[in-house]
């Protein structure tokens, strides 16, 4: 203690007073939150050594978890470097990753079969879709991921179908049973979903009072990063294994709850406040960004209501201006990032320190192609998961099938590939034997064999053997040679090989990958399973985490989601456009609204020294070419920070002018502050996709009155706008036809 007194202790030189309060804060349930950037990680990662090394606690009473794998590892690292000594019997990871840990452990309590695999989305939908047939329920009426949307969410709040009712809503009956009629098959297959694995790990400890009795004891600690995105299931799994004496110490912001729709609940910070009553600390000094970037992510979060309110100050005033481009379409805006970045290369920065941010998955694309051209090695998170590509997936379902046989996902994913003259029929009946017998594929492929005509006898029979063989030639190996059998015995190689075009290489790349990835592989530690099954789970749980080699230096790619937590000198906030973001469902959802502008402000606070800015008149994305005005964000955006990136091709032709049409005079603003530039040159190259009437522009209908411009569809003679009128709502309308006037 007189140690504190004098000079700080050597764990806390390296924090500024308010985060050493919180670090050395007495060991009783505390809350810090502080705004981006203000070193809440820091603050979690030096507490968890500061009770380790000060405390006297045993690193086997800590648990700490966190949102992704990477920031897991990334705090393990920290933790030990800290404290200088490796960190093996700590618990860290994501609440998946220590639910799957916990079920592992008690996979008898949890009624699960030792060898449970984990269904990741793509696996579930499947899996949804076929109770779906099975029932004769068609999939126009029921959508299978909505189907699946109901189940997670359930479960994400904690409910089995037993807990709820149909309130007289024949849907919500139907829906209900379905989730009961999943269920049954999980647990009949033995296989466990996301959710499931967070509820199930609660539940198993909730109704084992001496496994409550077990954790409490040992986990005294628990420490929790973003608390601000748990869902129910997370704060109950929380307060149960924390128990009354525990002392979670839990850090979030509540500006940056991002996860609402996948159940997240931003109210458990005050809950939390008031359950445990904790201590609550808050930081207010940011460390990450210039005065520039931050004074911008202020400016737009100030104007989300209900924020429990943080003030945010750095001492790195001024900075960089952002700079925002407004290209003319996808492949412009695209072409601009490369320019940048190839700048930020050629000043000597490593290509890592600069991330292109975008909402959503599919944006991913027109990057990727345009760093491929530029040979600029890059990084997808998230997106093209690695662990998700179908090759992959195939080649892990055999690797499934050599554990488990009644895994019926992995038997119907690869029983006719490559084909083997499988047909339909004899699935049908595959599928129907075991529907009647309530057993698996396997079992029911067994049965039938006898009565099968010979020919699909032999086929299946040819894969019934083909994966004995392979179960029992791989006992013994190493694990990538385990893999690289598989690949090569499965026939999986050959059949992509094969494949003429490009995509055939790429996918014999990855499968080769994946042997690269078994043979990089260590297990978690404390975990019994064989290798492979461990391998298995953590392909399932660590899907899309990781993607091209390890180590190389290149720029990272992501989705405003994915970039939580994390930091770049340099980042591209891209297609910052009206209906892609903020995303078209959020635009007139005043409930979804603010948790697209806590994005944005996750995006902007991402930013260290250089942040850019943009949007494209034209896009072509899923398939459509749409015509978008520039978010709102932008204009929220204080016009003194903000710098427009002007075109530097000169006018080549007259500009093709609307008012000479309609009369208004051609502003193309994003708002009242921010003036965005029009490329002239780029326009020219873009003739015949012009748009009639600007985007933003009032205009007059002559049934429906006034209102705004939102966006087109389309060209020429079926080109539709869409227009949202003041009395009459949002219209859909034949530009051709419509009579619209400017106002
Ligand atoms: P986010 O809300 O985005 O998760 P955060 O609050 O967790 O951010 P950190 O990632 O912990 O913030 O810290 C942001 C950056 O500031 C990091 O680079 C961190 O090392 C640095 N930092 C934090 N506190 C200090 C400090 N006292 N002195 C120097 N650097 C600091
Ligand atoms: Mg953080």
């Amino acid at each position: 203690m007189p140690r504190l007194m004098t000079a700080p202790h050597p764990l806390l030189v390296a924090l500024n007073d308010a985060q050493r309060a919180a670090v050395s804060a007495p060991l009783a349930p505390t809350l810090v939150l502080a705004g981006a950037g203000s070193g809440k990680t820091r603050v979690l990662t030096h507490r968890a050594a500061w009770l380790i090394e000060e405390q006297g606690v045993a690193p086997q009473g800590l648990l700490a978890v966190t949102f992704t794998n990477k920031a897991a590892s990334e705090m393990r690292g920290r933790i030990e470097s800290l404290l200088h000594m490796p960190s093996g019997a700590l618990w860290i990871g994501t609440f998946h990753g220590i639910a799957h840990r916990l079920l592992r452990r008690h996979w008898r309590e949890s009624g699960l079969p030792q060898h449970f695999q984990i269904l990741d989305d793509d696996d579930q939908q499947r899996l949804v879709r076929k109770l779906l047939k099975e029932q004769n329920l068609d999939e126009q009426r029921w959508v299978p991921r909505e189907v699946q949307g109901f189940i997670n969410r359930e479960k994400d709040e904690g409910r089995r179908p037993k807990h709820l009712q149909d309130r007289g809503d024949p849907t919500r009956r139907e829906l209900i049973r379905l989730y009961d009629l999943y269920q049954r098959r999980c647990d009949q297959l033995g296989v466990v979903d996301f959710a499931e694995l967070l509820l199930r790990s609660y539940e198993v400890i909730r109704d084992q009072p001496q496994l409550a009795d077990f954790y409490r004891h040992r986990f005294r600690h628990v420490l929790v990063d973003e608390f601000q995105d748990t869902n129910s299931v997370q704060y109950d799994w929380i307060k149960l294994v924390c128990g009354k004496s525990g002392t979670p110490f839990v850090v979030g912001d509540d500006d940056q709850s991002i996860y609402r729709w996948r159940g997240a609940r931003v109210e458990n910070m005050q809950h939390f406040r008031r359950d445990f009553g904790a201590t609550v600390f808050k930081l207010e000094q940011n460390y990450r960004s210039t005065g520039v970037i931050l004074g911008a992510a202020n400016e737009v979060i100030r104007r989300n209501e209900d924020r429990l309110g943080k003030e945010l100050w750095t001492e790195a005033a001024g900075g960089e201006p952002i700079r925002l481009y407004a290209a003319f379409n996808e492949r412009d805006e695209a072409d601009f990032v490369i320019e940048r970045i190839r700048e930020h290369a050629r000043s000597g920065r490593p290509l890592a320190a600069a991330a292109v941010l975008y909402r959503s998955n599919a944006q991913s694309r027109s990057f990727e192609e345009a760093l491929m051209a530029a040979r600029i090695p890059y990084r997808v998170y998230g997106g093209l998961r690695f662990f998700e590509r179908a090759e992959i997936k195939d080649a892990l379902a055999y690797l499934r099938l050599t554990q488990n046989r009644s895994d019926d996902v992995s038997f119907e994913r690869v029983v006719n590939l490559p084909t083997r003259g499988i047909g339909q029929s004899t699935l049908d009946r595959l599928r129907e034997t075991a529907r009647a017998g309530g057993t698996s594929l396997w079992n029911a492929a067994q049965a039938l064999l006898p009565v099968l005509p010979a020919r699909a006898a032999t086929a299946l029979n040819g894969f019934i053997g083909l994966i004995d063989r392979l179960a029992s030639g791989i006992g013994g190996l190493e694990l990538h040679e385990q893999v690289r059998r598989v690949i090569e015995d499965s026939g999986l190689r050959e059949h992509h090989a094969k494949e003429k075009d490009t995509r055939g290489e790429a996918r014999v790349e990855n499968l080769d990958e994946l042997v690269n990835a078994a043979e990089g592989f260590t297990p978690e530690v404390e975990d019994e399973l064989p290798l492979l099954a461990s391998f298995l789970a953590h392909a399932t749980l660590e899907s899309g985490e990781t993607q091209a080699a390890e180590g190389r230096d290149c720029v990272q790619l992501m989705t405003l989601h994915s970039a939580k937590g994390l930091e770049f000198p340099t980042v591209f906030m891209v297609g910052m456009e009206e209906g892609l973001f903020p995303s078209e469902r959020s635009v007139f959802d005043p409930e979804k609204l603010p948790e697209e502008r806590r994005l944005c402000y996750v995006g902007i606070t991402r930013a260290m020294q250089r942040l850019y800015l943009s949007h494209a008149e034209s896009r072509r994305i899923y398939g459509r070419t749409e015509y978008r005005a520039p978010s709102r964000f932008l204009a929220e955006l204080p016009a003194a920070l903000v710098e427009e990136v002007r075109p530097r091709l000169s006018v080549s032709r007259p500009l093709y002018d609307p008012s000479t049409r309609h009369g208004g005079p051609r502003r193309h603003t994003a708002g009242p502050e921010v003036a965005t530039a029009v490329a002239p040159a780029r326009r020219q190259a873009a003739k015949g996709e012009e748009l009639p009437i600007r985007l933003g522009a009032r205009v007059r209908h002559p049934k429906f009155g006034e209102g705004v411009v939102l966006r087109y569809e389309g060209n020429g003679d079926t080109q539709q706008v869409q227009v949202n009128f003041e009395n009459a709502g949002q219209k859909w309308l034949m530009y051709a036809y419509a009579k619209l006037e400017a106002v």
